[in-house]
């Protein structure tokens, strides 16, 4: 094994204040409790809806601080230089989510390129993540998730031929811009009711932008059984075609509402049957990448200890170099410190997926943190513990 040090939490920490190392101890502590997510899941959409001022306030001062980088771009500076200090980089993620109508689809495209404009002016953001239902109506993504003869062009339904071809121009013009200046489009990955098309956009792009270097990253989520297969089926079509295939590793964020969905409508989940599976899927994909990272560019996105050693392990025995531009880490910001500052003190490359917008812009964002870090057996304790040993050692320390 690699062997890095993740339990090191003096460098892990060393970019938190002793104040900010406390409000994370208190926000995980709360996100311990059984019936605090639950409820403050259900209650937090309707509390926004009232536009109450303490109610932002409160989750300004507490979740938004721990898990957001700003409400403006120009917010999101601060945050970004202080990762910059310890070689960590930046995805920026503009955090918009339901947004409805062509008019602020127009938009949302416009203030993706403003990001990547933005981006390309600062030393440390080489990527930004985009949502492609944030430009596309979610009816739209799903009908053509259903119907392939869509998808091909011949079809019948003319409306939705020329509200797709706006998706794909919106699509465009942000990778366009992208490849202009030099920075990374990860498109995140959906659920799985939505994701053929974004799949196939996303090829498509790759295949127009990805001559050279890699430009655009689909996103490939290792909890459902069918991707692995997924992964080996792209890379055959990116090397028939002559462009280099950009992956982002995930292990998926959509587990309960996948299962529930499949149940409730009664078809068979794509979902592994068990997190072993997953697990297994997930590595495999980090091997098979490597091994064919010469055509693969691909960012580990993951707070999974074993994956990252992993991947650390066999980019040592590969004796490829340790930042590597097809390889890159990333973990969530206000999550996983342990990993994304060793990783960066070690001379790996790795970035810190920094969300940024108004609060309730992001509120679906951080609800979704919020059940991951109450739900995924062992996170919140193993986050907490982290902090609860930081958090005494300074103590220790200051007493002497
Ligand atoms: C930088 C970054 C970008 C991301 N982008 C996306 C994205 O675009 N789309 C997206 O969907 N997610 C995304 N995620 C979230 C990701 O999919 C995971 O939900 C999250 O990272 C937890 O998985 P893990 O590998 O970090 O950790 P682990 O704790 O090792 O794994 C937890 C994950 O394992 C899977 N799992 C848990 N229990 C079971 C079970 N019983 N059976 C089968 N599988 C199980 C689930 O996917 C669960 O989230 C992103 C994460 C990161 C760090």
């Amino acid at each position: 094994m690699a062997n890095l040090a993740f339990d090191d939490v003096i460098t892990a920490f060393a970019y938190k204040s002793d104040k900010e190392l406390k409000r994370s101890k208190f926000l995980y502590s709360l996100m311990g409790y059984p019936l605090f997510v639950p409820i403050a899941t259900r209650l937090t959409p309707f509390l926004i809806k009232t536009r109450l001022p303490f109610v932002k306030n409160l989750m300004r001062h507490t979740i938004f601080k721990q898990f957001v980088g700003g409400e403006t771009l120009e917010q999101t500076k601060v945050v970004a230089g202080n990762l910059g200090k310890y070689n960590v980089q930046v995805i920026l993620d503009y955090g918009i989510e339901g947004v409805e109508g062509e008019a602020n689809f127009d938009k949302t495209t416009q203030a993706f390129i403003n990001v990547i404009e933005y981006a390309a002016t600062q030393p440390n953001i080489p990527f930004i993540s985009v949502k492609v239902s944030a430009f596309a109506r979610h009816g739209l993504l799903q009908a053509l998730n259903e119907a392939p003869r869509l998808r091909s062009g011949i079809h019948d339904h003319e409306a939705q031929e020329a509200e797709w071809d706006k998706v794909c121009e919106r699509m465009y013009s942000i990778c366009e811009a992208a490849a202009k200046h030099n920075i990374g489009v990860l498109v995140d990955a959906e659920e799985s009711w939505l994701q053929d098309p974004v799949d196939r956009l996303t090829m498509e792009m790759m295949e127009e932008f990805n001559t050279e270097k890699p430009i655009v990253y689909n996103t490939i989520q290792l909890y459902r059984h069918d991707r692995l297969n997924f992964l080996q089926l792209s890379h055959k079509i990116a090397q028939s075609r002559n462009f280099i295939l950009g992956v982002k590793l995930v292990r998926g964020a959509y587990m309960e509402k996948e299962r529930s969905r499949a149940e409730q409508k009664g078809y068979p989940s794509l979902i592994q049957p068990t997190k072993e599976k997953t697990d297994q899927d997930y590595n495999q994909a980090l091997v098979y990448c490597i091994d064919n990272i010469k055509h693969i560019a691909m960012v580990v996105a993951t707070h999974n200890e074993k994956s990252n050693q992993l991947v650390a392990q066999l980019i040592i025995e590969k004796r490829l170099s340790l930042d590597h531009p097809h390889v890159h880490f990333s973990q969530l910001y206000g999550m996983s410190d342990n990993i994304t500052f060793i990783l960066a003190k070690s001379g790996f490359s790795v970035s810190k997926y920094v969300p940024f917008g108004s609060i309730r812009d992001v509120v679906p964002y951080l609800m979704r943190r919020a059940q991951e870090n109450s739900s995924v057996s062992g996170q919140t304790s193993r986050e907490l513990y982290f902090i609860n040993q930081e958090v005494a050692r300074r103590k220790a320390f200051q007493k002497k």
